[in-house]
């Protein structure tokens, strides 16, 4: 198939193009568009061929759920039901934003849509070219994030395209995206509400809002044969070409460790690269040295985290060391990213 490509500007919404993205979705077909967190890959919600064509698309297993997208709150009881009082506080205090809440699904909600579970994801997104999508679309969007499978999150049109191109029908190129990680996840069909996925929406964050709030698993992931606490837990996430490392410890320490690491790495004819920030850029030696921005900016880390590990990719990386991060506020999520695409490879020195 050919892929249309449509550049847009959220200050001026192409209306034209819109309507033309929002039949392809009505004819069951799939478009790539940016939202506040990473770029989604938009099907049907309410049709089960649109969701199959998403994982088709993705290579993603079928029993790994879609997100669903809203644009209007009082849709929300159209895909969900037994909506606790929870769920409406959460929305109005997060919502159009970077909050996924989980419920138990309406049972006209396909279950290809939700892989099966019968709770479903629901994000009411802010970025406004997302809304007009949605509305466009009929109004229920399922949108994973738009990398195949195994990939980083795409935070710019141009990795969609790395990844999908041919394999859906269009993508909205709106431009870099504003937060650059996935939405914070929050299940709200247990006991006491659980943190799936960390992300902008801090647990610090949730807890005005909420009574209690478990962190979940955010720095684990499901050992061989463990039941996955979350769906998605199972599989194996983004992990760059090269053999990705974190380490903790004092700057000049780490430093010190990861310039050693580099020196054997050249012996061996290795490309290296590092994660760091502004304020220690200037002490490594590797081969590639990529500077996430200052460290007390911890949205901007976030912002940069999965272009940084894409380039690695790209620039061919075989030993990759980053520094750590803080483990609160913004910080949680980073490092769940990033722990995960290290394989939990962790090494204090
Ligand atoms: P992505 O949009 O690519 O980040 O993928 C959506 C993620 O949302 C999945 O991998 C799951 O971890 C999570 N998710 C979606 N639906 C559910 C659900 N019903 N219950 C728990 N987690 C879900
Ligand atoms: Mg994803």
């Amino acid at each position: 198939m050919e892929t249309i490509y449509v550049k847009m500007r959220e200050e001026e919404i192409d209306r034209d193009q819109i309507r033309r993205a929002g039949e392809i979705l009505r004819g069951g077909g799939l478009v790539a568009f940016p939202t506040e967190t990473v770029y989604g890959l938009g099907g049907d919600a309410f049709n089960p061929a649109s969701s199959r064509k998403i994982y088709a698309a993705k290579g993603r297993p079928s029993d790994n759920p879609l997100i669903v997208h809203i644009c209007r709150l009082e849709d929300l009881s159209r895909v969900a039901r037994e909506i606790p009082p929870e769920a409406y506080r959460l929305a109005e205090s997060f919502w159009p934003g970077p909050l996924t809440i989980i419920l138990p699904k309406c049972p006209e909600l396909p279950d290809e849509t939700t892989g099966g579970l019968q709770t479903v994801a629901v994000r009411f997104p802010s970025n406004r070219i997302a809304l007009a999508l949605i509305e466009a679309g009929g109004g229920f969007i399922a949108a994973p994030s738009a990398n195949r499978s195994g990939r980083p999150s795409p935070t710019l049109a141009q990795y969609c395209r790395e990844d999908l191109d041919g394999r859906v029908d269009m993508i909205i190129d709106g431009g870099q995206v504003g937060l650059g990680l996935e939405s914070t996840i929050v299940d709200l069909t247990q006991p006491t509400p659980v943190i799936l996925r960390p992300g902008f929406v801090t647990r610090e964050k949730l807890l005005e809002v909420l009574e209690d709030v478990n962190a979940g698993a955010s720095f684990e992931t499901a050992a061989e044969g463990e039941a996955p606490r979350a769906p998605g837990m199972k599989y194996r996430h983004y992990a760059p070409k090269g053999t990705l490392t974190v380490v903790e410890g004092r700057t000049e320490d780490v430093a010190a460790y990861i310039n050693t690491r580099v020196q054997s790495c050249r012996t061996d004819g290795i490309r290296t690269g590092v994660i760091c920030t502004e304020e220690t850029k200037a002490l490594y030696r590797a081969d590639l040295v990529k500077s996430a921005g200052a460290r007390e900016d911890e949205e901007g880390i976030a912002r940069e985290l999965f272009r940084i590990l894409r380039e690695f990719d790209d620039e061919g990386a075989g030993q990759i060391y980053a520094e750590s991060f803080a483990r609160s506020g913004v910080g949680c999520a980073v490092m769940n990213r990033l722990l995960k695409a290290a394989g939990h490879r962790v090494v204090t020195v």
